[in-house]
């Protein structure tokens, strides 16, 4: 990744998967940029820049608050004066009302739906449009999504169909950009143990459950994910756009698990 510049969204702490894929970038040589969505946060982050000697941290929410609907475009305008153009995105943010990730899908609210599609998965598309007018020698965009989009798992409710509009968006971004090679790509992680991750009820059990049944019986680690992401925004992964990448250790393939692991 030597001589490519990069912008990451979506690191809160070093459990952010867009940490582990800070870091991976970093370890390969790429240089970084990364934003934050408030300024508490902000503290948490600047340690985690400079251990990625990223020098450009920008502030960036992207919710629907008045105050924050040019946020995307002004970030990408003072990504561009400061530092020029870019070849890769990284967008690894979502969010819900926590009292919604929680029993029936039946009970979501419309305030909560739009803003769970608008934060989780408009944002990309908006990302996508700001970002690719500098990307002069194409790149490559890369969102986070779960198992959740196509199967339901408990609790997941509307974060469930935000990211089947995600990964849907990712398939009509493709085809947007490809006449510009930009690439667009999902990964599709397995449970993992963040923020983002306790807030949807009864974690712990899908965590273990996961982990259990999946073939290589273990969870994505931070690294797992990093790496998958280095291949995705690497031109390694030159000829692969509009895809979504599971990195789950095999979970996405189990119809029904082996008896010896399930008791009923
Ligand atoms: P995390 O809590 O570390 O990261 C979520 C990020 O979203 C935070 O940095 C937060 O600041 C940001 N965010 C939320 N609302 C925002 C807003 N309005 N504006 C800007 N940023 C905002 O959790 P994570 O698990 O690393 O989540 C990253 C992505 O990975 C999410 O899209 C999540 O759905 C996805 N994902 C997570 C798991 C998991 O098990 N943790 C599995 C698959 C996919």
């Amino acid at each position: 990744m030597q001589g490519k510049t990069g912008l990451i969204m979506g690191v809160a702490n070093d459990r952010s998967i867009a940490w582990g894929i800070a870091n991976q970038l970093f370890l390969n040589k790429a240089n970084i940029v990364l934003t934050y969505q408030n300024d508490s946060l902000k503290k948490r982050i600047e340690p985690l820049s400079d251990k990625i000697k990223c020098k450009n941290l920008y502030k960036c929410d992207v919710s629907l608050e008045p105050e924050n609907e040019y946020s995307i475009e002004n970030l990408i305008k003072k990504i561009n004066n400061d530092i020029g153009n870019l070849d890769f995105v990284v967008h690894a943010l979502a969010y819900s009302n926590k009292e919604e990730l929680k029993g029936k899908y039946l009970e979501t609210s419309r305030q909560n739906f739009l803003s769970t599609l608008d934060i989780s998965t408009y944002s990309f598309t908006r990302i996508a449009k700001s970002a690719s007018e500098i990307m002069p020698n194409g790149g490559s965009l890369l969102t986070l999504t779960y198992v959740g989009s196509n199967k339901t798992t408990p609790n997941y409710n509307v974060m469930g169909v935000a990211k089947a509009a995600l990964e849907t968006s990712v398939k009509y971004l493709s085809v947007d950009l490809g006449k510009n090679n930009i690439r667009v790509n999902a990964i599709s992680a397995g449970p993992m143990k963040t923020l983002a991750g306790a807030a949807i009820s009864g974690a712990r059990h899908v965590f273990k459950y996961s982990e259990k049944i999946s073939p290589l019986q273990k969870n994505p680690d931070l690294e797992q994910v990093g790496n998958a992401a280095l291949y995705l925004l690497s031109d390694i992964s030159s000829g692969v756009t509009g895809l979504t990448h599971y990195v789950d250790g095999g979970l996405k393939i189990v119809g029904i698990p082996n008896q010896d692991l399930v008791s009923l």
